[in-house]
């Protein structure tokens, strides 16, 4: 029987490339219910909505892959139903599609904008190939643009909309971009980044309603929008998995080898909620980065090899002439202090968050190179080895000699 894969997103693909990579022979299912082969989404917010990227690039494989490595992909099909006992994968065409292992790799969907008006045509969602280019026909010199949601989304969109022209308003809850992520200090610097680019946001405000040209506020604020990007999260996409009574708990739990609550079934992306064997605590990502690991590791636990998945998150971004890499975890609250290393005023830096001395996480901002070196801090930081603080800080100081005593 065959392996087969729900999901014909990054994670899913990765998972079938891998596969075929173990020189896995048998039968290889992929579905996907979009229409379009797989593809890369940090474009869509990036490269290809400034139009720097051709279309062809944002695709994982050429279309004649897929044949040349006998993968069976079935785009435009839905699975609607697994039926764990009998190992079987329900279209909602009617077919039934037998397998010995399932992968599922069902991605994330935008939350949506509960407010009257939000089901106009002018209010858009980036998530797939199509919205990047809807969204691009709209982002025209002149035109008002208003972002909800100061998230990776929301920055992403701004940078691109202003370097087509266009007016940028960010509406936010809290009070600072990004802060749930990267904490106060350094969610400062994308908020003056951003407003060195002429970007007006409203902190601290949510959207009561939306008009044809305008998004009100709460405080009655009107936000001139001929089109507007809401931004303001994703949920993982686990009703598949829920209703073929899997383990699910904001995100379907798996084991630190990515294996479900049945044994012939393994989730990997977004969806994932793994324990983390570095980290100590169950975790879920949804970056493209964990999208390409988790599959090719859910891919090699589906063969039988054993290991765990102690990928440590890492994610990228960039903004006007600003590049950033994030590797690490430290979650909300976790950290007890910001280091910096560099200028941050320059927006040429490296910071890291610890907790007693011990990274847990890094970024690097307009400086290059350093990415082994981060990782490796953090992954020391996660077993418990602390460094000294001062050191990071002095940038006369190699990163790689932190660790050598
Ligand atoms: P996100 O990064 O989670 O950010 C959502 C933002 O919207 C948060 O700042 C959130 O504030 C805010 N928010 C929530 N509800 C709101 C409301 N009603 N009104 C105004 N603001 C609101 O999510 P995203 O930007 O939508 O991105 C979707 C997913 O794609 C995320 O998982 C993201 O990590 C990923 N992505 C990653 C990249 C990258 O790695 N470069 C790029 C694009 C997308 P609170 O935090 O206070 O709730």
């Amino acid at each position: 029987m065959a392996f087969v894969v729900v999901g014909g997103s990054l994670a899913g693909v990765n998972a079938a490339i891998a596969l075929r990579e173990q020189g896995y022979p048998g039968e290889l299912i992929v579905i996907g219910q979009e229409q379009e082969p797989p593809y890369e989404r940090p474009p869509l917010s990036k490269g290809y909505l400034l139009g720097d990227a051709e279309r062809s690039s944002v695709f994982v494989q050429t279309s004649s892959w897929y044949q040349e490595n006998a993968v069976d992909l079935r785009l435009g099909q839905e699975a609607v139903a697994v039926d764990a006992a009998a190992h079987t994968v329900t279209l909602a065409s009617g077919e039934q599609i037998g397998y010995a292992k399932l992968l599922l790799a069902t991605g994330s969907e935008p939350r949506r904008l509960p407010v009257p008006g939000a089901d106009q045509p002018h209010v858009r969602y980036l998530r797939s190939l199509a919205d990047s280019e809807a969204l691009r026909e709209q982002l025209r010199m002149g035109a008002h643009v208003a972002v909800i949601g100061a998230g990776w989304i929301g920055l992403e969109v701004a940078a691109a909309a202003r370097h087509h022209g266009a007016n940028v308003s960010i509406v936010e809850t809290d009070a600072l971009p990004l802060r749930r992520v990267l904490g106060d200090e350094v969610a400062g610097v994308f908020r003056d980044l951003h407003q060195a680019h002429d970007v007006t946001f409203h902190f601290g405000r949510s959207v009561q309603s939306i008009g044809a040209d305008a998004v009100i506020l709460d405080d009655g604020t009107s936000v001139p929008a001929d089109v507007v990007v809401v931004g303001i999260g994703v949920a993982p996409r686990t009703a598949l998995a829920s209703a073929a009574g899997l383990a699910v708990d904001n995100g379907v739990l798996v084991s630190s080898s990515l294996r479900t609550s049945d044994p012939d079934i393994y989730a990997c992306g977004d969806i994932a909620s793994w324990e983390h064997p570095l980290i100590g605590q169950r975790i879920r990502v949804e970056h493209w980065e964990n999208a390409r690991q988790s599959g090719q590791f859910a891919a090699r636990a589906m063969l039988g090899e054993a290991g765990v998945y102690d990928w440590l998150p890492y994610f990228f971004s960039d903004q006007y002439d600003l590049g950033m890499e994030y590797s690490g975890y430290a979650g909300p609250g976790e950290a007890d202090r910001v280091v910096f290393r560099g200028d941050a005023a320059a927006r040429e830096f490296i910071a890291f968050w610890l907790k007693e001395n011990r990274v847990l996480a890094g970024m690097n901002v307009n400086v290059w190179d350093v990415h082994d070196d981060i990782r490796a801090l953090a992954t020391a930081g996660h077993s418990g080895r602390s460094v000294d603080p001062g050191k990071l800080a002095d940038a006369q100081v190699p990163l790689g000699e932190l660790l050598a005593s």
